[in-house]
């Protein structure tokens, strides 16, 4: 075994897995939570929770929206069952960031943390191993993709004020890995900061930890208008 690989494993045993969710997903105009619309005969979430079975995370928890937790815990029990230390489901809170807290402390005593949106079903699994290895080295490592086009700042005039240097610019996205207790000391804030984050890494950014960026592709894009709930079914079907 390479010395990399036993590192992942000592990571993975004392990982947990946070998947949020607790979105309505009004956008997608489904009916249902954006996570539990159906594609392929299974719940948009159990995408996501087969790579981090696949990657060997032991336990997860699944941040679902208030009145839906039978329904997500019956939808979810046959990969419940293949969680080695289990599977919960908990309530959503009002927030992005308000639902991984809720989460977080159902998620026991781990080291390490994995936050996925259930809203990016094409994450691969070697994504998480590799948040996950960054931890080694710092407190939290994040997906994100190479920003391609030129992002040009503009005033509330539509005048633009500066154009950014887009070889330095990443688009975020999940998974993001966290040593725990740093994000438990980020996540310690008053809700307007909690509603005001719209990724759980500039929690940790803002309470001065260090936070990577690992190079993702735009595929694992998040699934937010009928039109990427299409593309998405085709990429997955
Ligand atoms: O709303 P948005 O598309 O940014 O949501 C990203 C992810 O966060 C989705 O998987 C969604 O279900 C989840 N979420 C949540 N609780 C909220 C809002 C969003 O778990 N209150």
């Amino acid at each position: 075994m390479r010395p990399m690989d036993r590192a992942s494993e000592q990571v993975l045993v004392g990982c947990a897995a946070v998947v949020v969710a607790a979105g309505s997903g009004e956008r997608l105009g489904a009916g249902v939570p954006k996570a539990f619309v159906v594609l392929a005969g299974r719940p948009l979430v159990a995408f996501s929770l087969g790579a981090i079975l696949t990657v060997g995370v032991p336990r997860a928890v699944v941040a679902v929206p208030p009145g839906h937790g039978a329904a997500a815990e019956a939808a979810l029990a046959d990969l419940a069952g293949q969680f080695p230390l289990g599977l919960a489901v908990v309530e959503g809170g009002a927030t992005r960031s308000g639902s991984v807290r809720n989460a977080l402390a159902a998620a026991g005593d781990v080291e390490a943390i994995v936050v996925h949106d259930a809203a990016r079903p094409l994450a691969e699994p070697e994504l998480f191993t590799r948040t996950l290895a960054a931890l080694a080295e710092v407190d939290c490592a994040v997906a994100a993709a190479r920003v391609t086009d030129t992002i040009k700042e503009a005033g509330p005039d539509g005048l633009v004020v500066r154009t950014h240097d887009r070889s330095r610019l990443w688009a975020i996205q999940t998974p993001q890995a966290f040593r725990a207790q740093s994000l438990r000391r980020a996540l310690d804030v008053t809700a307007d900061v909690l509603a005001a984050a719209t990724d759980d890494a500039w929690l940790v950014e803002r309470a001065g930890g260090s936070v990577r960026v690992i190079e993702s592709s735009p595929r694992n894009f998040k699934v937010t208008t009928p039109h990427d709930l299409k593309l998405a079914e085709r990429l997955l079907c």
